[in-house]
């Protein structure tokens, strides 16, 4: 595994990425990877419904089972998620947004897609602690949107 990244348990959820050097702002770290679904398809999440699931811009999505699946979420995010042109299917890196320590924790903002703001604020509520939590790990923009079909899609609008 790249020397960029490593993984330890989180403070946030569960076992979470962190910076295994300094790293410098628009630095692209590991790719997102897992099981790719085609266009439409989801896992079936059910009970164990995760924050896993990567939509893409074509419709197809990844159910992260990599590195980059471990990072946590957080309102005031150090990382993006980016999907990088010319690749068919779709494949995104995590990429720093800002000049990052070594052992800081590697954080991005998921923005789900969710069907509901009651949805969105309790399944999907957000505790990470930053002055900038909004209670939500939902796409800020779909809440006041009426609800749509899509659910649970990781999505980088
Ligand atoms: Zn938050």
């Amino acid at each position: 595994m790249a020397a960029k990244v490593v993984a330890k348990k989180s403070r946030l959820h569960g076992t979470g990425l962190f910076a295994a050097r300094d790293l410098a702002a628009g630095e692209r770290l590991i790719e997102y990877r897992g099981i790719r679904y085609g266009k439409d398809e989801y896992p079936d999440m059910g009970e164990d419904a995760t924050t896993k699931f990567l939509g893409l811009s074509d419709g197809t999505g990844i159910d992260g089972t990599g590195w980059a699946a471990l990072a946590n979420h957080s309102c005031d995010p150090n990382c993006e998620l980016v999907e990088e042109e010319g690749h068919a299917p779709p494949r995104a890196w995590l990429y720093t947004l800002k000049k990052i320590k070594k052992n800081e924790e590697l954080v991005w903002d998921y923005r789900l897609d969710v069907t509901s703001s009651a949805e969105a604020f309790s399944d999907w509520a957000c505790f990470c602690g930053s002055p900038q939590c909004r209670g939500t790990m939902a796409n800020p923009e779909q809440l006041r949107l009426p609800p749509k079909k899509v659910v649970r899609n990781k999505s980088r609008g």
